[in-house]
């Protein structure tokens, strides 16, 4: 089947649209998440210059995933100003007629993408982490992707405190404070040690410890998922989760936190390429949501 595909990323500060096939990108567009008037003009308008046969769609959450509820394809609960309880997949609908679109939350596409054409090829299992300004992850088991109730929302765990910081530092996630993304997301490492892609260089002795820190507090949260999922490689990205200072140092803690219980060669002698940072790169996301038009065709 040679029929072009479509797909778009709605990120909470730029959305991407993307024509191609199964595993390539041919084109790609990106503007501001503004609107969601906007965003969805945008998406039609890039669809009307770019004749597509699917589309796939992956967005930031909460969001409802599931097809059977009367508010698939919505974004719900976001405290982005102006985008709470949007549908989005009926807007798109109403501009682009009834063409097959698949619908999931951005991390699940990702950890399509990777599973189909990345990191996890040849694998059934594989969970995606992002670490940017938020944190969340995206599952696949079995070969199907995770929902359940909502979504999975990884990024919200609960995690135990360093002892120097428990007093110091309250976090900044808006409903858990010291969840993993309220300590653990650019946000969180800008208000404690500036922002860490300008302004703390290699050489400055704060750089070390915020890298030490945040390797302890991820070691904690892929810990659980590994407990929880059982995932045959975890695959992380993002601004703040794909630097190799972090990914070499949070290895060495998942093994040591895991302490020999899973008794798996990946854990205990491939950790290298088990824990990885994302094989597509920047096009996760795309190339999943391409992969999620395939299958909406398809099903
Ligand atoms: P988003 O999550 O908004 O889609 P990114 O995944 O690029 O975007 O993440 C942006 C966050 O990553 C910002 O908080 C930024 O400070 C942080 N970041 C970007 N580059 C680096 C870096 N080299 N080291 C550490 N943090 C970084
Ligand atoms: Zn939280």
């Amino acid at each position: 089947m040679d029929e072009r595909l479509g797909g778009i990323e709605f990120g909470g500060t730029k959305t991407v649209c993307v024509v191609g096939g199964r595993g390539v990108v041919e084109h790609e567009e990106r503007f501001p998440t503004g609107s969601p008037e906007q965003v969805m003009d945008a998406c039609a308008a890039f669809f009307a210059a770019h004749e597509v046969a699917a589309i796939g769609l992956g967005a930031f959450g909460p969001c409802d995933p599931d097809p059977d509820s009367p508010t698939h394809g919505w974004i719900t609960t976001t405290p982005k100003p102006g985008w709470r309880d949007v549908d989005l997949l009926g807007g798109l609908r109403a501009r682009l007629g009834d063409l097959p679109m698949g619908f999931d939350t951005d991390v699940n596409v990702a950890a399509l993408g990777e599973l189909a054409h990345g990191a996890g090829v040849g694998l059934s299992s594989l969970v995606y982490l992002t670490i940017g300004t938020g944190v969340g992850g995206g599952g696949i088991v079995d070969g199907r992707l995770v929902h359940g109730l909502v979504h999975p929302e990884m990024g919200h765990m609960r995690i135990p405190r360093s002892d120097a910081e428990r007093t110091t530092f309250p976090g900044v996630c808006p409903f858990h404070g010291d969840c993993f993304e309220g300590v653990g997301a650019g946000p969180a490492l800008a208000a404690r040690w500036g922002d860490p892609a300008q302004d703390i260089g290699a050489d400055d002795p704060r750089y070390a410890a915020m890298w030490d820190l945040e390797a302890d507090y991820l070691a904690v949260t892929l810990h659980a998922i590994v407990c929880v999922l059982s995932p045959q490689r975890i695959v992380v990205g993002g601004g703040v989760g794909a630097q190799r200072v972090l990914l070499e140092r949070v290895r060495p803690r998942l093994q040591a936190s895991l302490a020999g219980y899973i008794v798996s060669p990946a854990i205990l002698e491939g950790i290298d390429t088990y824990v990885v940072p994302p094989a597509l790169g920047a096009q996760s996301g795309g190339i999943g949501a391409l992969e999620l038009a395939g299958l909406a065709l398809t099903r």
